[in-house]
């Protein structure tokens, strides 16, 4: 039986096949194989470590140690050196590397094949005793310490004790002799700790060293870092080990070591980067014992191998096509490659070398594309905290809406209008939760921070639509709304404090933290656009505000997906007519506040649809309970406390204002006195508490066991048509409106919560008929599409008979899931999904990633059944998901036209439908 390969030689180990030779080796490989100056050498291969760690003998495999012999002939042959040479000795490097890089975990030896003859050999032929002794330390150090566990402070301690008798204070003040005296100490240490004397044979030696190398796979460090890393053993399973022909970039002055990229990685920028030291050997360099020169400096020092390293700088490239991070050693004015790999970069330097790559003619348009992780993106889009901010956060929530933000903790959306709003100060509100009615507040917010609720609370959702930074959850905050105070600890942030929130992290700080602003490129337009290109998946946005739109649009939106009319009920306008609306007692009064509705959405509609034009606008009919712009019962009952209170007390103020009049007759008086008189009127107050009585009469007869599956959506809209009625004609209006001015706008009536065809088919006749009346009255004819939300299980069931009354579907992903696995939302994230992950009974949370096996079946069953009647129905999803890499990928597939994101999300999904196109070609 003929033995396996256990070792290549540089020269011929296969460069692509890095689980086999580890990442470093294959490279090496490839390096030569291509012509780059690397010092001659070979690879014992992975599959060897793996051979080494089963066996329980603590022997290398049968045969390995002849095939290194065998190599290292071919080396000895190559250099002119012989291994163990007293005259002309060979010296290599014993590396290890597996195919993901574990930087720090597993260690290098230099120099091996040092003994006391070689030794004499290296200064013989070298004429430096120093040098000779500097490398020979070397080696029993990191030999000791690698091979046999030495610990470093027992050398470091003898290093020190050297440094001071000779009074120097670097390492490069040691003379020859000073070295000489370390070395012999060294070995010393060696053999006191290790109960062994230092080996003399090179051989001996080298077997020591791979089995250390290989043993270093399964060490604790290495194991912990595998597993903190997410490392699994079909990424890489074992190391392999280079040995590799030693070259000294401490060889005098005309000698240096160093490291750099091909590129700038914080900025993209095209030129060569990095750092070295000149005589200095390879772990200086990392160490950081010396301080390195940055790289342009080597062109005054030595500008013909500047020259080489630019040579070699375009050759990595020309080669991988890719940014390099590598090695280097210049050795007497020749010039070696020693390690490369593809270089990591920041989000900027990506998209930048991307586009000037593709410019070069480097690479194609698609690799640009598929070079960068859409995810990544996002560091681009959203202000950050500085880096380098050392200071400590004093409390830690949820990262619920990416993004850093500054400015005085306000407690109640009230406050913060005026603050933010009315007197332009940055503000963060700050609640223990938010709720509907608190939408002025978060407009008029720079963020948001709450101290109880998930990623997906109220506060989570909106602020992540907005595009505004949001930290949930916080739970080490007990806000005080009444005292205006916020305590952590023994804290306390009285309303005005400053204070900085950074929602990629979730992070609470108190005062101002330096930040990033964002930058949306001329580059990562262009790129944006190959991306379109390419893209099958067109990517709309989630948009409740022309504003909204308009940044959406900037993103690059091809239309709105999903725009929520609630979100327009909420504005500080609209609510008090929204709850007349709700509180009427009957049709008369209802239709009195929805005629006074109709022509305030109609100008929100028209506004969209004029930054939108000519592209789509989907607009989701109302959905949410009404109650849910009610106050709640418990607020009702203390406002109605206070007023009653108040009501006692008026008789009194206006008897007052009357004396007032009586003592000051001047006009100025008499108008005081008759505000002061308005102000207390007792008719307001009764007034008042009229209407608080019948709002808590409404609340409490609207009260649901379970709203998230009780009174909304197209239920409302059958049961109240008069609200659905007014918003298509509003929609319909606008449309005729903007149509009377040859504007091409593309309106699509969408309704939520839909589970059988007849609802569908009621809502539809409501809307023909609105239609008509439009088309009569404005001479229009009006164009739009009707369609449905898909959000409900019996909805996906029931495709093929909802698609004979809809034009377009759209996937509402967060009610399907919800309603998919009967979890809440709220209370599956704050009380079992954390640990349904933790022991793996849940993969992920499936309101972040879409679960393809359940939601996802439901939804691949719904698509398929409603083309089977309709072959060019549009589908859509317009659930958070939408904006998700991963669920993007599976919509891709599952045959969708569009997803919906929100507007910062928008550049994300559509390098992601980039890639899902590029990595599955439909036909
Ligand atoms: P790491 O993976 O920690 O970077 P390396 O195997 O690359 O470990 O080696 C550590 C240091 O030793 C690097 O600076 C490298 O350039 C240097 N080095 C490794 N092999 C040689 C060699 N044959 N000649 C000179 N320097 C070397
Ligand atoms: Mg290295
Ligand atoms: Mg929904």
């Amino acid at each position: 039986m003929s033995q396996p390969t256990y070792v290549y030689s540089f020269k011929e180990g296969d460069g692509k096949d890095k689980q086999l030779l580890g990442g470093k080796g294959a490279n090496l490989c490839e390096m030569t194989q291509f012509g780059l100056n690397v010092p001659p050498g070979f690879v014992i291969t992975t599959a060897t470590c793996l051979d080494y760690l089963d066996s329980s003998t603590q022997q290398l495999p049968e045969g390995v140690m002849a095939q290194v012999r065998a190599q290292m002939a071919a080396v000895e042959a190559e250099t002119g050196k012989g291994f163990g040479d007293a005259e002309n000795p060979l010296l290599v490097s014993v590396r290890s590397g597996s195919a993901m890089s574990m930087p720090g975990m597993m260690d290098t030896i230099l120099n091996l094949g040092l003994n006391t003859e070689t030794l004499q050999g290296v200064i013989a032929q070298t004429g430096d005793e120093r040098f000779g002794y500097d490398a020979y330390r070397r080696f029993i150090q990191l030999f000791g310490k690698v091979a046999l566990n030495v610990p470093d402070e027992l050398f470091d301690a003898e290093f020190e004790a050297v440094k001071q008798n000779a009074h120097v204070t670097a390492d490069v003040g040691l003379s020859g002799a000073d070295l000489k005296e370390i070395s012999e100490r060294f070995l010393t240490v060696f053999q006191n700790h290790t109960g062994r004397p230092f080996p003399e044979d090179p051989y001996e030696q080298l077997e020591i060293a791979i089995k250390a190398v290989f043993g270093s796979w399964s060490g604790k460090r290495a194991v912990d870092y595998r597993r903190e890393f997410k490392i699994t053993p079909d990424m890489a399973n074992g190391t392999a080990v280079n040995i590799c022909t030693m070259v000294f970039g401490n060889r005098g002055d005309d000698s240096a070591t160093g490291v750099a990229f091909t590129r700038n990685p914080g900025t993209g920028e095209n030129k060569l980067y990095g750092e070295y030291l000149v005589n200095a050997q390879g772990e200086d360099v990392v160490a950081g014992i010396r301080t390195p020169k940055p790289i342009d400096k080597l062109a005054d020092e030595m500008p013909e191998m500047a020259r080489q390293l630019e040579q070699l700088r375009q050759n990595l490239e020309n080669h991988y096509h890719e940014i390099q991070d590598f090695e280097f050693t210049i050795e007497r004015g020749i010039l070696y490659c020693l390690q490369t790999r593809n270089g990591k970069m920041n989000a900027i330097a990506m998209v930048r070398t991307s586009v000037e790559m593709v410019d070069e003619g480097l690479i194609t348009k698609e690799q640009a594309l598929l070079r960068i992780d859409p995810t990544h993106l996002e560091q681009m889009l959203y202000p950050r905290l500085n880096p380098h901010n050392r200071i400590a956060p004093v409390a830690q929530g949820l990262p619920a809406s990416p993004g850093a933000a500054s400015g005085m903790a306000i407690f109640d959306a009230d406050r913060a209008e005026i603050v933010g709003k009315q007197q332009g100060k940055e503000i963060i509100l700050l609640r223990e939760e938010t709720k509907p009615e608190d939408i002025h507040g978060f407009f008029a917010a720079q963020g948001i921070l709450t101290s109880r609720g998930g990623k997906t609370s109220h506060a989570a959702v909106v602020a992540r639509g907005m595009g505004k930074p949001c930290v949930a959850g916080a739970e080490g905050i007990s806000v005080d709304v009444q005292r205006r105070e916020a305590r952590i600890g023994d804290h306390i942030i009285s309303e005005g404090d400053i204070i900085t929130i950074d929602g990629s992290s979730g992070n609470v700080y108190l005062g101002t933290l330096e930040k990033v602003e964002p930058e949306f490129t001329e580059e990562l337009n262009l790129l944006l656009h190959w991306a379109d290109e390419v893209s099958y998946l067109r990517v709309m946005t989630n948009a409740d505000t022309a504003l909204d739109a308009t940044r959406a649009l900037r993103y690059g939106a091809q239309g709105i997906g999903l725009c929520r009319t609630e979100r327009m009920f909420n504005a500080t306008d609209r609510l008090p007519v929204v709850i007349d609306m709700i509180v009427a007692e009957d049709e008369a009064q209802r239709q009195a506040a929805l005629d006074r509705l109709l022509p305030m959405q109609r100008a929100d509609f028209k506004a969209m649809f004029e930054v939108m034009a000519p592209k789509p606008v989907t607009i989701r009919l109302l959905d949410p309970p009404i109650h849910e712009f009610l106050p709640s019962e418990n607020q009702l009952e203390s406002d109605l406390e206070r007023l009653r209170h108040l009501s006692n007390s008026v008789s009194g103020l206006t008897v007052l204002a009357n004396s007032m009049m009586l003592l000051d007759n001047s006009e100025q008086g008499k108008d005081e006195a008759a505000s002061m008189r308005q102000f207390v009127d007792e008719h307001l107050v009764t007034q008042a508490i009229e209407k608080k009585e019948l709002m808590l009469k409404k609340v409490r007869m609207l009260t649901e066991t379970n709203p998230m599956l009780g009174h909304r959506g197209v239920r409302l809209g059958i049961t109240f048509p008069e609200i659905y009625s007014m918003q298509v004609r509003a929609i319909l209006e606008a449309t005729a409106e903007c149509a009377a001015k040859d504007m091409e706008v593309h309106p699509q009536i969408m309704v939520p919560q839909v589970c059988t065809a007849e609802e569908l088919h009621h809502v539809a006749t409501m809307v023909d008929h609105i239609r008509e009346e439009v088309e009569r009255e404005s001479g229009q004819k009006l164009n739009f599409r009707f369609g449905t939300m898909i959000e409900v299980v019996r909805a996906c069931m029931r495709a093929d008979s909802l698609v004979e009354e809809a034009e377009f579907f759209s996937f509402g992903t967060n009610d399907l899931t919800q309603a998919t696995f009967s979890f809440s939302r709220e209370d599956a994230e704050n009380k079992f999904l954390p640990m349904y992950n933790k022991s793996g009974i849940l993969q992920n949370n499936p309101f972040e990633v879409l679960d393809e096996k359940g939601v996802g079946k439901l939804m691949q069953l719904a698509v398929q059944w409603g083309r089977e009647i309709k072959p060019d129905l549009s589908v859509g999803i317009c659930g958070e998901h939408g904006g998700h890499p991963a669920s993007i990928d599976f919509c891709h597939r599952i045959g969708l036209n569009y997803v919906s994101c929100s507007a910062p999300r928008v550049p994300v999904a559509r390098l992601a439908t980039a890639h899902a196109s590029l990595k599955h070609p439909r036909a």
